[in-house]
């Protein structure tokens, strides 16, 4: 049988939001959403929001995830947030390893790794983020950062915990740019990290779920979607738009 792998479509609404806003964007989003329930949606709201959004998904058919997690579990770690506290508050993903993180605040592979780790020890599925930069991908080496990227955490934890994470391959050049990797390029990759999972277990692989992230809009989603390896989208940008977030996730 061919996997059934369910489309998925992630809103990094990043450190966008106020309390008015987001009751309005949710509002809408729980207004315009199909009845039936097509792909799997969920909302990546900052921090302090993540009570107020819980609430007000509740009884909708949309997920709630965080935009980062500590590697730690608790202690003196000030301004971290633990992933125990972000499944108390109904976090069903968390990203780790999202470019702006690696960039800004200086993230490593190993790093992110042991973040994907915590996540899934609090129950709650990692969404790992993957990408390379524009000069990365002009000298030709976009699989060999990416499967870097991906490895370290396939060594820490091996494989079987692939059955309980998501990847979203986001080419740094393509994030808020309004540059998009054709249909045919994301394609490459994805298939190629696929292959790269597979290497350890192909069940695993065939069920694994990999979105792709740069300037999705409802004008691109669709072809982007129509590829074989590619399950749904991370989106930034457009996240914050109802009817473009909405069209997306029709797209999907
Ligand atoms: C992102 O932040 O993960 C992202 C893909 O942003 P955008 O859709 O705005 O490019």
């Amino acid at each position: 049988m061919p996997p059934v792998r369910s489309a998925f479509v992630a809103g990094n609404w990043k450190m966008n939001g106020a309390l008015a806003a987001n009751a309005a964007l949710l509002e809408k989003l729980r207004a315009g959403l199909p009845q039936r329930k097509t792909a799997e949606i969920a909302v990546f709201p900052p921090f302090p929001y993540l009570d107020q959004v819980a609430r007000l998904l509740s009884g909708s058919m949309l997920f709630l995830g965080a935009q980062d997690v500590s590697e730690r579990a608790a202690g003196a770690y000030t301004g971290e947030v633990a992933a125990s506290m972000l499944a108390d508050f109904g976090c069903r993903y968390v990203l780790v390893g999202h470019s702006e993180r690696r960039a800004l605040h200086g993230e490593t592979n190993a790093l992110v790794a042991r973040k994907f780790g915590a996540a899934q020890s609090a129950g709650m599925t990692p969404i790992l983020c993957l990408g390379e930069t524009r000069e990365e991908r002009q000298a030709g080496s976009t699989l060999e950062v990416v499967f870097q990227q991906l490895d370290a955490a396939l060594s820490l934890h091996g494989v079987a915990a692939f059955a309980n994470a998501v990847l979203a391959y986001e080419p740094i050049w393509a994030i808020g740019t309004g540059l998009t990797a054709t249909p045919e390029t994301a394609q490459g990759v994805h298939q190629a990290l696929r292959q790269r999972v597979a290497k350890d277990d192909l069940a695993v692989a065939a069920d694994l779920r990999i979105l792709y992230g740069g300037s999705v809009k409802a004008a691109n989603a669709a072809a982007l979607f129509a590829q074989p390896d590619i399950d749904g989208a991370l989106v930034g940008g457009a996240a914050l738009d109802a009817d473009e977030f909405l069209a997306i996730c029709r797209a999907a």
